[in-house]
């Protein structure tokens, strides 16, 4: 299939026509569709393999799809997880890419970037529609009331296999009480070790499981 085939927003499709993404890798063929159906998924895949597109464009897609159903919206309703800041980083350039025609109906911030927790709060007052960080400092600001997850409907935890063994084991249990049920989620590993299966009986409800 090709881009103009997986249905997604017009605004989506006119970033990946700048970004020059005309085809899509095999773990973006795969797993699109079936996060547009609202499956959960658990990838294999590596860096290299177009996997943060695999993962964002479907994200930002429900996020979309409910500010159309509701333009007032105001809501935190996508959490992206990473074990790293660096990881933050580069989540958060794909996702200014990609919402580069989508004007204010997609508001996104990096948690990890190094602002003060006033700076911080304010960042969160305005309910961003995603949000990208550690378990830390995710929990750290739910902890502190700075941020509900209460209308969240979309999680990603990519580096899945590194999230555990970086020791955000703690936060992460803590954070899975705080997650409402039924959230869709996407786990994106490079290998499915123990730690991943956590993840997935943590977080998923029968998912779908691509090994590329
Ligand atoms: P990732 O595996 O997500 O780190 O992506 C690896 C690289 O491939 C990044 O530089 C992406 O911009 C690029 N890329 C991902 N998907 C596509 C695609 N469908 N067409 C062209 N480039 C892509």
């Amino acid at each position: 299939p090709d881009f103009e085939a997986l249905g997604l927003d017009s605004r989506l499709r006119q970033a990946l026509i700048k970004e020059k993404f005309t085809k899509p890798t095999l773990v973006q063929a795969k797993a699109i569709p079936l996060a547009l159906e609202g499956k959960d998924i658990l990838a294999r895949a590596k860096t290299g393999s177009g996997k943060t597109a695999a993962y964002i464009l479907p994200v930002l897609q429900s996020i979309l799809q409910q500010k159309s159903a509701n333009p007032a919206l105001k809501a935190t309703t996508g959490l992206v997880l990473v074990p790293t800041r660096e990881l933050a980083e580069q989540v958060q350039k794909v996702i200014t890419s990609f919402t580069a025609f989508c004007g204010k109906d997609v508001r996104s911030i990096n948690l990890t970037q190094k602002v003060s927790d006033a700076v911080q709060r304010t960042m969160l007052a305005d309910f961003p529609d995603l949000i990208i960080s550690t378990p830390t400092r995710v929990l750290a600001n739910v902890n502190n009331s700075a941020l509900s997850l209460e209308k969240l409907s979309y999680l990603v935890i990519d580096e899945a296999d590194l999230v555990l063994s970086y020791g955000y084991e703690d936060d992460i249990n803590i954070l899975s009480k705080a997650i409402p049920r039924g959230v869709q989620t996407f786990l994106m590993s490079a290998t499915l070790t123990s730690e991943v299966d956590t993840l997935k009986s943590l977080f998923c409800r029968s998912p779908v499981i691509l090994k590329l």
